[in-house]
């Protein structure tokens, strides 16, 4: 089991409501349509939230979502409502329209890496769709795939989820809809993204549902905590690609140096300053590369 966050911070006109592996929600005092949804510097691999948090981390990942709900409004509504926030988690936080989220994580894949390739290996198949043989570490696929799975509980893992079971919990319309937006999210990242010379492998997002019935992209898009970005100049299918995202900690976290055994049960040890000094600069080069924007803290 992971263990929640710490203590949430007291913000005059708001109340703490929850805290996720990495965002902490607030309700404006007196209005139940809205929320403060406030990013931390904690970082999350395999399920566990580690020690000690990255520098800027929620900052980047709030101000780099800011920028790609921009880039996707034509595609997608988003749940923006503003950034004039409380100047205590100013740069971290938004204001957002409270929807009714949708229990899947909507996953969709352009190369085969991670989940999608151990599937691969082992049945020839991604969520389920049978692929020609012969496909490595690293391949492009001809057409973005939508790979959905569960929302696990906090401390358990997600599930791959098959389409049908998509479909029996959201119905065919909204299941399609969201298949749709999931794929179309990711082939524009990556028109973007490819101008910038970053190639985004795979992303996760989220939706929920808005009073009129509308699906709506809600909490974070296109990061490097919830994609996994590849320096387009170094891409090599055949083996591990070099990233600019969480990659680099699960690497470590796996690697000889940590120490850990993924499969002790028992909470990683805490990170390197070393290590946490390079994932800081990684995900702020991705903010960098992908805006054009220099970050400021
Ligand atoms: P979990 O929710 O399982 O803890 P997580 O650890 O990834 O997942 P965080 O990203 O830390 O969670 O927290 C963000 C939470 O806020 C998620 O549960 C997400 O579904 C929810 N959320 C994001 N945007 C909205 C929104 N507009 N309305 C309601 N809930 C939202
Ligand atoms: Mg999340």
């Amino acid at each position: 089991m992971t263990t929640p966050a710490l203590s949430p911070l007291e913000i005059l006109g708001f109340t703490h409501l929850y805290s996720g592996k990495v965002r902490d929600l607030y309700a404006p005092d007196g209005r139940d349509d809205q929320l403060l949804l406030v990013a931390s510097d904690r970082i999350s691999a395999f399920d566990f939230i580690l020690d000690p948090p990255i520098p800027d981390k929620g900052a980047v990942l709030t101000q780099l979502s800011l920028w790609w709900f921009d880039q996707l409004v034509d595609l997608v509504p988003n749940h923006v409502v503003s950034t004039d926030v409380p100047e205590m988690v100013a740069g971290r936080a938004v204001l957002v329209q409270k929807l009714d989220m949708v229990p899947v994580e909507c996953v969709a894949r352009a190369y085969l890496t991670g989940g999608g390739l151990r599937e691969y290996v082992a049945d020839g198949t991604v969520s389920g769709l049978p692929l020609p043989a012969g496909l490595r570490d690293g391949d492009r696929f001809d057409e973005v795939l939508f790979t959905p799975s569960t929302k696990a509980p906090m401390g358990q893992h997600d599930e791959p989820m098959s389409y049908e079971a998509v479909v029996a919990q959201v119905g065919a319309e909204h299941a399609e809809a969201l298949r749709d937006l999931t794929t179309r999210i990711l082939a524009r990242g990556n028109e973007i993204a490819g101008e910038r010379g970053i190639l985004i492998a795979d992303t996760k997002v989220e939706f929920g549902v808005d009073a009129s019935g509308a699906l709506v992209l809600a909490d974070e898009v296109l990061t490097p905590d919830s994609s996994r970005f590849w320096p387009a100049d170094q891409w090599e299918p055949g083996h591990t690609q070099p990233s600019f995202d969480k990659e680099f900690v699960r690497e470590w976290l796996l690697s000889p140096a940590s120490g850990w055994d993924k499969s002790s049960g028992e909470a990683p040890p805490a990170l390197p300053a070393e290590v946490v000094e390079r994932t800081r600069a990684k995900y702020v080069e991705a903010y960098e590369r992908l805006t054009g924007l220099t970050f400021r803290s």
